[in-house]
């Protein structure tokens, strides 16, 4: 009986030192765990808006009925179109009004002059030719950035939004406008140029532009310039007052003045400062854009503009790098004739809407895309939709002269088929794309004046397309004049590159998926920290960890999103390190009622001992 006893404190013993070193796992042992992006958070951020007044007389413009909620706004929760759920982010946004002094107006007026040309051109809103007033657009953006201390500089968590009354440069009258013919009109605008980078055409017509932004944290608004054939629900806003017989002097026409600003902030900062995404942007380690190119054009059209000259997967590669730094972009063009795809060649065939007049002709895309869904496999090798790597697959079709068509019920009162093309659609999970010779690789020749063998390639329509799959939304989405912007989201523009609005929303919503899935891990840490011996094993990581979240709010704080990404993804794999390390420990209230049951067994073996001793105190040998 007693060897039993002794034998049994022995193990009990034996079991309670070793458990606990048996539940720690050794940090070598622990590998990479994979992370659920899924998780529900909210994060509340401030955001500034700063809005500098030129050419506005403070006593016509009332900032503190604008700074009211009916007028601008102050609270964003992030969007997503194609989603039921929101980005779970909120912005808290706080205004600061300026207006700029004599001094600075006076030198903008002065640049402008300076760097104005005059051309006598065809004016695609008046539809005659006009003698149009032009400024550098990018000239001018360049000097705001480096005359920025003259308006109080730029913020450094937030945003600039430049709204200008320049009725000292020519500018059109109500009269006009109502009447071309009878008063020349004198509009000014900012220009820019563009070109097609694969087959050199120049993109027409990009002179006329009332706004301008994009290559730093701010944008312009010349509500004096105009009117551009671009946005025709915005007129120059000298004929707006007279056409509406607004007296500025009154009580009433400083609040009709201050709500017309109001709406065209509204609209800057929903387009451009906290913008809408249209799918849910993942990150991801490496964006793999897989490219087929399927020419469907006669034997003649391929030998004038070879297929290989419509497409740069450099440009594409140089684009998506700028935008997204701390991933990896990796570009495969493939190039593939329908003719050999006898498949698609029969799909193609059969959702083929014929047409008397063949450039209205097109090809159903729902048909085709559900066909390139199904095949997926058989055009894109190792399609992966992770976090290591995305895959996004993207079709561009080469086509004689008809495009791809998307039909919608209500279009058959559409006055033309045309109406219904389109040259590329972002579905969730692939791009489709068709451009024509007719249309776009030979433009050149069906354009007035002729511009001989230039036309347009596939290079920018890629970035554009694949810029909505990642998550990206126009800028016009709320307002037209948000289209002039530097950015490749934009259906005015032909930029290559995108603004810089675009690059801090991608990146600002990858540190605040990041930060969310680290902060909900540290929080189910810190529930199962509670119920464990965390004496036992109280690692540094955690403490690491808390501190780069803390430097994760710096930076984005101070706008340094590219580093705030790298610096979250850091903090977030500590977390998900040191999670299952701390699972694993013992459990404080099993470990309390094993120590319990020693002492119990201890207890009784002593007591048993006691009442044994008159036994043994027996002599041995009597
Ligand atoms: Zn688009």
């Amino acid at each position: 009986m007693g060897k039993l006893v002794r034998l049994f404190i022995v193990l009990a013993l034996v079991s309670l030192v070793t458990m606990p070193s048996t539940m720690i796992v050794p940090v070598s042992s622990v590998r990479t765990v994979s992370v659920d992006t899924s998780v529900a958070a909210t994060r509340t951020v401030p955001m500034s808006i700063k809005i500098v007044f030129i050419g506005f007389n403070q006593s016509t413009l009332n900032t503190t009925y604008m700074n009211w909620k009916e007028n601008i706004p102050f609270k964003r929760v992030g969007q997503v179109l194609t989603e039921p759920k929101d980005t779970g982010v909120v912005f808290n946004l706080y205004y600061d009004f300026v207006f700029a002094s004599t001094p600075f107006e006076k030198e903008l007026l002065t640049y402008l002059r300076k760097i104005g040309v005059t051309k006598d051109k065809l004016n695609p809103w008046f539809g005659v030719s006009v003698t149009n007033f032009l400024y550098d657009a990018d000239k001018f953006e360049d000097w705001l950035f480096q005359n920025r201390e003259m308006y109080g500089g730029l913020p450094t968590n937030g945003y600039t939004f430049f709204v200008a009354n320049l009725t000292q440069l020519p500018s059109v009258t109500y009269d006009q406008m109502a009447r071309p013919w009878m008063k020349s009109p004198t509009p000014h605008y900012f220009s820019v140029d563009y070109y097609d980078l694969d087959l050199g055409y120049k993109i027409r017509n990009r002179e006329f532009m009332t706004a301008w932004g994009g290559h730093h944290g701010f944008w312009f608004l010349d509500l004096s310039a105009g009117p551009s054939f671009n946005t025709p629900n915005d007129a120059p806003i000298q004929a707006v007052i007279t056409a509406l017989e607004i007296d500025l002097r009154t009580v009433y026409g400083v609040s009709w003045l201050t709500e017309y600003l109001s709406d065209y902030i509204w609209e800057s900062v929903y387009n451009l400062a906290v913008p809408q995404f249209v799918y849910l942007p993942k990150y991801s380690e490496k964006y793999h854009l897989a490219i087929t190119i399927l020419d469907n054009r006669t034997k003649e059209e391929k030998e004038q503009i070879p297929i290989g000259k419509t497409v740069r997967p450099d440009l594409i590669k140089k684009s998506y790098k700028d935008l997204v730094p701390y991933s990896d972009i990796e570009i495969t063009v493939t190039f593939r004739n329908c003719s050999d795809d006898k498949e698609l060649l029969r799909e193609m065939a059969n959702s083929y809407r014929d047409s008397r007049d063949p450039s209205q002709s097109y090809v159903d895309l729902r048909p085709l895309y559900r066909f390139l869904q199904a095949k997926l496999s058989r055009y894109v090798a190792n399609i992966s939709q992770n976090e290591r790597e995305l895959t996004i697959p993207v079709f561009c079709f080469a086509f004689s002269e008809s495009y791809l068509g998307y039909t919608y019920k209500w279009d058959v009162s559409a006055t033309s088929e045309i109406d219904e093309t389109f040259s590329g659609l972002a579905q969730e999970d692939m791009v489709v794309c068709a451009l024509t010779q007719t249309n776009e690789f030979d433009r050149g020749a069906i354009v007035d004046p002729p511009q001989p063998n230039k036309g347009m390639g596939f290079t920018q329509l890629i970035i554009h397309e694949v810029g909505h799959m990642i998550g990206l939304m126009h800028p016009h989405q709320y307002g037209d004049v948000n289209d002039f912007v530097s950015s490749a989201m934009s259906y005015f523009c032909y930029d290559y590159n995108f603004s810089q609005f675009d690059k801090d929303a991608l990146r600002r919503m990858h540190t605040d998926q990041l930060t969310m899935q680290a902060l909900v891990k540290s929080s189910e840490l810190k529930v199962a920290s509670s119920t464990k011996v965390t004496s036992l094993y109280n690692p540094p990581e955690l403490i690491r960890a808390e501190e780069l979240l803390a430097r994760v709010d710096e930076q984005y704080s101070s706008m340094n999103y590219t580093a705030a990404v790298v610096t979250a993804l850091e903090a977030r794999k500590l977390f998900y390190d040191v999670f299952p390390r701390i699972v694993r420990l013992p459990n404080a209230a099993l470990l309390l009622a094993q120590w319990l049951f020693i002492f119990g067994v201890v207890a009784g073996y002593c007591i048993a001992r006691r009442l044994e001793k008159p036994e043994r105190s027996k002599p041995k040998h009597q």
